[in-house]
Formats: structure tokens, sequence, C-alpha cells
């Protein structure tokens, strides 16, 4: 309970009963005007949320009952009266949970703010008004006797609207004062709002405003006072539109409820243009509807104008978002230092940034200009060969290929300098018959990368002949040891030349991996159709002999034939082979399975299982990467380069692979490869290079050379 809240309610209602119970119509228990009906629910709409509004019900009910008693109704005609008024706001607030759920549910008092709010209150004053007129007339009858449909009709009028006129106000200040703490409770509060929208307020506005006040207070002065034989309600009518569509929907809540109670009230006293209907009560409800009228035509235009307020401030604040958002979009293009180009079905382009026209040259066109082909750049094949139009990265895209650093030769037309560029392409999510286009430049990496695999080819080639001539010198000293009278002395020679024996065998096998790593990525590929099954069991024969323990038991399935550069192949099998075998406890027998099954259409998938030591969890990515290795320590050495090369050759060839765990124990290696029947693929799958290397060493990694 927010006991402040109920003892300003318990104040403004009882105030609210004593003026309902003031006058009465002619001599019926039916007061002029209820406020009660439009107090009692905004209270019980602000205490909807606290645990104890069950309290503010009862003590709204004893009010009800009390100020009947006192103003004289007797207790069974009170009892029945504050029956109705209760049963009044209860449907009144049932019917708003529905009618206005996001009012309802919103914490405090809710957004008061839609004309569809309007409707869903107006809706639920009438049923609440609706369902009060029944019981109280039911009252009325079994203590004066009948009672007429004209009094119904004044119940269900004067109580609906004012739950209308007096909710609408109450929720939009309640509104208000939750925005601006105490504006509605303290004075000082009040004058400093004022004053700071007064502030805020060009003049034009206040004077309008003030004119508004006048020219209403005028309007009604003359037809309800002055002018009253004249039928001016015209005029009344002109002051709410004015006030709806210039003042926001408080102020028309406002301007209805003072306007309406001084209608009612000259009406009452026999003035204005309603006067001249006979009965009073009909010419009270007469006043009723009218002001129900005005409350509900000023309510829907103040408040249809304010959404539309709403509605444009936003649109302006999405439009300057999206044109800043635009603008930085545009400046990031602009300045990427990478080429870009969008294209469109037709191959025109219809937009590139500076870079693209650094790189591409000719034919590239500014942000704005009209659109020129994308023929007009010479793309071709890193060797200078021409890109057929079907290759164009464009059209790879449009074609719903994903092109991926696929590896191009600009020639600008206009003379300009030769790049050697890493496109990627992908069609525009939104438009799906427009590609956009990117253009790195890697001429200088690729310089340096050639330079680099030169510089590591020579160092390693040159590295082998004196590794080959320590190793056969520490062989020959080995086999004089052996030939000779042993000692403690020969002993620890034997054993220093073992170590060097080893670590010579090291060296070899780190360079020939290093020459086998150049040789996967660069040397070109030879594709042809390959028996696999031969292929596997001839590196599983060479691989068969172990220098210690059993030889490794192979079961090789029938495997499906491939497409394949059949020298990259045979040092992939034999990488993965070799390690199947190396990765087998000492004591244990190597048992390696070579299965095969059709992936997907022209594409074969190879599985290499092995029931060795296995790969330790979270590490079956990382160990495709350069001499990364999960076994580290241990009796089991290598260069960690195997993987990396098995990776590259995999993927030149447009394949994949991956390690996985072995259900029962040990790593599956499962790669794929081209089928034998399968077209010979684009040269965009590899990076087709315009230096070859024709050193291929036709070297491979041993199991266990350690
Ligand atoms: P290395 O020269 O160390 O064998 P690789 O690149 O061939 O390098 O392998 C990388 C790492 O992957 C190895 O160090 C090892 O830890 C792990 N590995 C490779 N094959 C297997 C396998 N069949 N079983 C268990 N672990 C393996």
């Amino acid at each position: 309970m927010t006991p402040p809240r109920t003892a300003a309610f318990t104040v403004l209602y009882t105030a609210a009963v004593f003026i309902g119970r003031m006058d009465l119509i002619g001599g019926t228990e039916l007061g002029l005007i209820w406020p009660a009906a439009g107090v009692g629910a905004v209270w019980l709409l602000a205490q909807r949320h606290v645990r104890s509004r069950w309290l503010d019900v009862s003590v709204l009910a004893a009010i009800t009952l009390t100020g009947n008693l006192v103003t004289g109704a007797d207790l069974p005609l009170s009892a029945a009266l504050t029956a109705a008024n209760v049963a009044q706001l209860l449907v009144f607030l049932a019917v708003f949970t529905r009618s206005c759920p996001q009012v309802w549910n919103a914490p405090g008092w809710g957004a008061f703010e839609r004309v569809q709010h309007l409707w869903g209150l107006l809706a639920a004053a009438l049923a609440g008004a609706g369902v009060g007129a029944f019981i109280s007339l039911a009252a009325l009858e079994a203590s004066d006797g009948p009672a007429s449909a004209v009094s119904a009709a004044v119940w269900l009028t004067r109580n609906g609207v004012s739950i209308l006129v007096i909710t609408a106000l109450g929720l939009r200040l309640g509104r208000l004062s939750e925005r601006r703490p105490g504006v509605l409770t303290r004075p000082a509060v009040a004058r400093q709002a004022v004053r700071e929208r007064l502030s805020h307020t060009p003049d034009r506005r206040i004077a309008e405003f003030c004119a508004l006040v006048a020219a209403s207070a005028a309007a009604y002065i003359a037809t309800f006072w002055i002018l009253r034989d004249l039928p001016l309600t015209f005029l009344l009518m002109s002051m709410t539109v004015w006030t709806a569509v210039r003042f926001g929907a408080t102020f028309t809540a406002l301007h209805a409820l003072i306007t309406g109670t001084a209608a009612v009230a000259f009406t009452a006293y026999g003035g204005g243009p309603f006067a001249a209907i006979g009965s009073p009560t009909t010419r009270v409800l007469v006043a009723q509807v009218f002001v129900g009228m005005v409350a509900v035509i000023g309510l829907a235009l103040a408040l249809g104008r304010d959404e539309r307020e709403t509605l444009f401030r936003q649109r302006a604040a999405a439009e300057q978002e999206l044109g800043a958002q635009a603008g930085m979009l545009a400046a990031i293009v602009e300045a990427m230092h990478d080429g870009l180009v969008v294209v469109d079905a037709d191959g025109r382009v219809v937009m590139s940034n500076p870079a693209a026209r650094r790189l591409l040259g000719a034919g590239a066109t500014p942000l704005t200009s009209v659109p020129v082909s994308f023929e007009a750049y010479r793309l071709l094949h890193p060797d200078g060969t021409p890109l057929s139009e079907r290759r164009q990265p464009h059209m790879l895209a449009l074609s719903g290929h994903e092109v991926r650093d696929m590896d191009v030769l600009a020639c600008p037309l206009d003379g300009r300098q030769e790049h050697l560029l890493s496109v990627s392409a992908t069609r525009l999510p939104a438009h799906d018959r427009a590609v956009v286009v990117v253009f790195h430049d890697v001429t200088a990496e690729r310089r340096q990368r050639d330079e680099l695999t030169a510089f590591a080819g020579i160092v390693a080639h040159d590295l082998r002949n004196p590794l080959s001539t320590v190793s056969a010198w520490a062989q020959l000293l080995t086999d004089a040891l052996d030939a000779g009278p042993a000692g403690e002395a020969t002993g620890e020679l034997a054993d220093g030349i073992a170590r060097i024996q080893r670590a010579a065998a090291q060296m070899q096998e780190l360079i020939d991996d290093l020459l086998a790593h150049a040789t996967a990525r660069d040397a070109p590929l030879a594709l042809e159709p390959v028996a696999l099954e031969s292929a596997v069991r001839q590196v599983a024969a060479a691989r068969g002999d172990l220098p210690h323990g059993p030889g490794p038991v192979f079961d090789i399935g029938p495997l499906d034939a491939v497409r394949a550069d059949a020298a990259l192949l045979r040092q992939l099998l034999d990488n993965l082979v070799g390690n199947a075998i190396k990765y087998t406890a000492p004591d244990q027998r190597p048992r390696i399975t070579v299965t095969s099954a059709l992936e997907r259409p022209g594409w074969v998938r190879v599985e290499i299982a092995d029931r060795g030591i296995g790969i330790p969890p979270g590490r079956h990515q990382m160990i495709f990467e350069n001499f990364r290795r999960a076994h580290t320590g241990g009796p089991y050495t290598g260069s960690g380069l195997g993987l990396a090369i098995c990776k590259r050759i995999v993927e030149r060839h447009g394949g994949t692979i991956r390690a996985e765990d072995n259900p029962g124990g040990g790593s599956r290696f499962i790669f794929t490869l081209p089928a034998a029947g399968a077209p010979a693929p684009d040269r965009t799958g590899e990076s087709a290079r315009a230096t070859t290397q024709d050193s291929r060493p036709r070297t491979s990694r041993r199991a266990g050379d350690t």
C-alpha cells in the first residue's frame, strides 16, 4: 500500500461524493454529475499493482456508503448505491485490463497516448457504467417505485462521461508526475516546471494559448449565458478542435473537464442551448451526451496528433541514424586499403572504392558515376593465362559458389602496374542478384613468400649433403668400433656416436619435412585418376617392416578411386599411416583400418583409423597447424609439420580433413578428395601460381625415425 496516495484519494473521493450528492434532479436520488465515478476509477487504476488494493476498494465503499447516508438516503438504498458504484468500478477495471493491456500492464501509471487507448477506455467506462446503472435502477425501483428509462440513461451517460474524462486526465497527469516527481503535489516544483516550460516555449505559442483560454471562456459564456437563445454549440466544438490539434492530449482532457462541468452546470440552472428541453432530467442527459461527444472528439484528435508527432519524430531519428550509418559505411569503404566492387547480375559495376580503382585501373568507377561492365577489368590467372568469363569471381559468386582467396593477376588496361590479388566474392544477402567482390593486394607478400620458400628450399637442400656425410662417418666409426676390442672407453665412444646418429636422423627428418611442406604448398598439381586402394597398399607395404617389434596389421577395405596428384596423395597417405604407427604404444601392435565411401556426388571420403594412444581432448584441431604437436616429451619425436602438410595437400584438392577419436580407442583421420569420375576442378580451388617449383623431393616422413 502507498499510504500517502490512499490518503490523497480518500480526500478527493470524499469531496467528489459530496459534490455529486449536492443537487438532486426532480426529487430522485440521482445527482446531476457524479465525479466520484471518475475519481474512483483513477484511484483503483493508480493502486492496481499495489498488494493491498482491496483495502482501497473497502475504503472507497465505506466513503460511498457514508456519503449517501449523510446526504439523506436510507440504509438499504445507500447500500445498494454503494454496491452499484463498487460493481461499476470493478467491471470498468476488468474490461480495461483487456481493452488497454499496454496501459494496464505497464509499471506505474502507464502511457495513455494512443487513439486505441481512448477506445479501450470508452468501452470500459460504458461497460462499468452500464452495470452500475442496472444495479442502481433496481435499487431505486425497490425504494421509489418504477424508474424511467431516462433515469437509466442519465446514470449511464453521467457516470460513463465522468469515468472517461477524469480517467483520461488522471492517467495523463499521473504519467506527468512520474516523469517530474512532485510536479502535482509541491508548488515549488510545479512553479519551476512552468517556468522551464515557458522559457522553452516561443512567445507566439504562449500568445496562442492565452487566446485559446480567453476564446473558450468567451464561447461558453456567450453560448450558455449572453446569447443563450441562439444555437451556438458549433462554437464550443471549434474550441475543442483548436485545443486538440494545437495543445496535446493532457490539456485537451483538462479543457474537456472544465468546459464540460460548465456546460452541465449552466444547463442545470436553465441556461444555454439545451435549456429549452422541458424535463430537467432529459435536459441534463442531453448536456452530458454533449460533454461526452466533445471529450471523445477532442481526445481522439489530440491523441491522433500526438501519435503522428511521435511517429514523425521516430522516423526522423531513424532517418538520421540511417544517414549517419550510411555516411560512416561510405567513409569506411572509401578509406579501405582493399579494393571493393559491387557488381549487379548483368555484370555492371554499381559501386567501387578508390582502392579498387587503384588496383584495377580503367573500368572502375567512383561511387556515384555511371556503371561500367566488370569485364572492363583485365583479370588473368596468376600465370598470365586468360580467365574465362565463367570463371570470373563475380560470375562464380552469382552462380552460387563461395569465392575465397582466389588468386588473380590484375593487368590494368591503362598501363599501370600489374598486381597479384587475392579475391573473395559473395552474393549480397538482400540483393541476391548482386555480388560484392573484395580485392586484397598480395603482390609484395607473395614475392616475399616465394623468396623465402626458395631460400628455405636451397638451405634445406644444401644441408642434406653435409648431414649425409655426418651420418656416413658416424656409421663408419660405429663399424670400426664394432671391429675393435671392447673396453670402457669403447662403450662411451659408441654411445656418443649413437647420439650423433640420432641427432642427424632428427635433423634429416626436419629438413625433409620442410622440403615436403614447401612442395605441398607450391608445386603445381598434376591431377589424374588414381587407384586409391593400390596407393594405400603400397604405403602399407613400405611401412610394414618396423625396425623393432611386430609389424603393423592393416585392414584395407575396397577403396574408391580418386582424382588427385599421385605424388602428393602418396605423401598424404604416408604421413597419416606413419603417424598411426608412430603414435601407438611401444608394446602394442599397430592396427590400422583404411576405408572409403562416397561423401556426396563427386567426392570420396577416406578414413584412416588406428588403435593407438589417441589425441588428448581439445587438441584435435590445433595439430593441423605448422609445428604444433599434441604429444611433447616422451618417446614420440617429430617436427609438427606432417599434418600441416596433409591439410595443405587435401585443401589444394578442394577437400577437407579432420581428426576424431576412434570409438573404442585410438584416433581416426577423415579427409575428402574428388572422385575419379569428377570433372577436373577449376584452378580457383588451388592457388595457381606464376612461379613453378621443379624440385619435388620424394621423401616421406618415417615413423619412429628417432
Ligand atoms: P609430428 O611430427 O609431431 O608427428 P604431425 O603434424 O604429423 O607432427 O602431428 C601433429 C601431432 O598430432 C603429433 O605431434 C601428435 O601429437 C598428434 N598426432 C598425429 N597423428 C596422430 C595419431 N595417429 N594418434 C595420436 N596422435 C597423433
